[in-house]
């Protein structure tokens, strides 16, 4: 007999995901440069040239014997040494080797993460919006993935909601900034007050509540936002990194958890993920991806053309009538759909070859996400389509 709870899952595969296959499938029948396909969240731009030649480099001159051979289960010291300094020259933190914990992106980051702080029967919270997989990231764990409604008007933390669903059983916090789906980093009052709630909860409930910060969209901030560093703010913190985006690596899988030193039992929970690593068959990243990220680990790609493409469609959605908040930073803005079903908005939509991701998946029905990871020229082509769209479909 087969696991019943993953062939339940074949029902409710990623909508995202769906939406992608289609425009894939609708780009050959019309070509796809015609399909304005706003769904998924893959880099557009290419990694830096630094990594490309670190990476030649290391192949040409390294032997080949210790590029490919198995790295230590927490990932290669030098490269877990080179993090922890760049984190504490970057955000004054005290990091050191024995808190980083390598992994296959931020996905592997949060599986492990989960799994340390949390057992079977846990309760985590995280907030609307938030990325679908969150799901089963947490639920496959045993742990329950409790919801807290959005703060719609300004896209930071419903309290009161958070206060609401509070229980004792709640072990950990999910907390993803700057977020997708809304593009918004929480800022410095937003994460003060949460850090402050978290101490009085974990005197109220006599335990440790950790908080576990996703941040694969860390380095894509806009001119002017606020994106503070949350482990900064609180100490039982798990920061989740992923160079997916930074460097526009996603096929590379590469990332690490970073445990605050001050976190309770801080200096062992990196080795805990070791133990995690052999019950779920991680077994850590691959070699060359650790040690080519380490040579350019405070290296971007060119991240820009992700602010001109939000201003441009950020100005034309403001011009249409949409309600929308001001990413900080990532590459998806999060607007106010012009009818309550969401996915009927996008299904009218997709007449227009425009792929938009409905919010439900999300957590927060109403809205719609415009990954806008693609180049500002096709951007520009699809403006006058949405203008069309919205003006057809709903008189605007
Ligand atoms: N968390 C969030 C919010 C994401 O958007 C993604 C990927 O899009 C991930 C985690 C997983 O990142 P990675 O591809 O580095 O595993």
């Amino acid at each position: 007999m087969v696991n019943e709870e993953y062939l339940k899952m074949l029902q409710h595969k990623s909508v995202i995901r769906e939406l992608s296959e289609y425009a894939t499938a609708r780009g050959k029948e019309i070509g796809y440069e015609n399909v304005f396909d706003f769904s998924l969240g893959n880099p557009s731009v290419p990694c830096p040239e630094e990594y490309t030649e670190a990476v030649i480099d290391m192949y040409e001159k390294e032997n080949p014997m210790a590029i490919h051979s198995y790295s230590p289960s927490l990932g290669l010291d030098s490269v877990r040494e080179t993090i922890a300094q760049s984190l504490n020259k970057r955000f004054g933190m005290d990091y050191e080797m024995k808190h980083i914990f390598m992994t296959s992106g931020a996905a592997g980051a949060l599986a492990h993460a989960v799994r340390a702080v949390t057992c079977p029967g846990d309760e985590v919270v995280t907030f609307a919006p938030f990325f679908p997989e969150y799901m089963p990231y947490i639920n496959t764990t045993g742990a329950k993935l409790k919801v807290v409604p959005a703060d719609t008007e300004k896209l930071q933390i419903n309290f009161s909601a958070l206060e609401e669903i509070f229980t004792d059983k709640v072990t950990a916090l999910l907390v993803n900034s700057p977020n997708n789906p809304s593009g918004m980093a929480l800022n410095e009052e937003t994460v003060k007050k949460l850090a402050d709630l978290l101490y009085k909860k974990q005197e109220e409930y006599g335990h440790d509540i950790f908080l576990i910060s996703d941040e694969p969209y860390r380095e894509i901030i806009f001119k002017g936002a606020e994106c503070p560093y949350i482990s900064r703010f609180y100490d039982n913190t798990i920061s989740c990194y992923s160079f997916s985006k930074s460097l526009s690596l996603p096929g590379e899988r590469i990332g690490y958890v970073a445990v605050n030193p001050k976190a309770n039992s801080g200096d062992k929970i990196a080795a805990m993920c070791g133990q995690i690593s052999r019950g779920i068959g991680h077994n850590c990243p691959s070699t060359t991806s650790q040690l080519a990220v380490a040579k350019v680990i405070d290296e971007t790609s060119d991240l820009s053309v992700y602010e001109t493409n939000m201003n441009l469609i950020y100005d034309t959605l403001v011009k249409l009538g949409f309600e929308v908040v001001k990413p900080s930073g990532t590459f998806y803005i999060f607007p106010k759909a012009l009818e309550d079903d969401a996915v009927a908005f996008c299904k009218k939509a997709m007449k227009y070859d425009l792929i938009l991701v409905p919010s439900d998946s999300f957590g927060c029905p109403g809205y719609f996400r415009m990954a806008y990871c693609i180049d500002t020229e096709k951007v520009k082509r699809a403006l006058p389509v949405l203008e069309k769209f919205v003006k057809e479909e709903y008189g605007k």
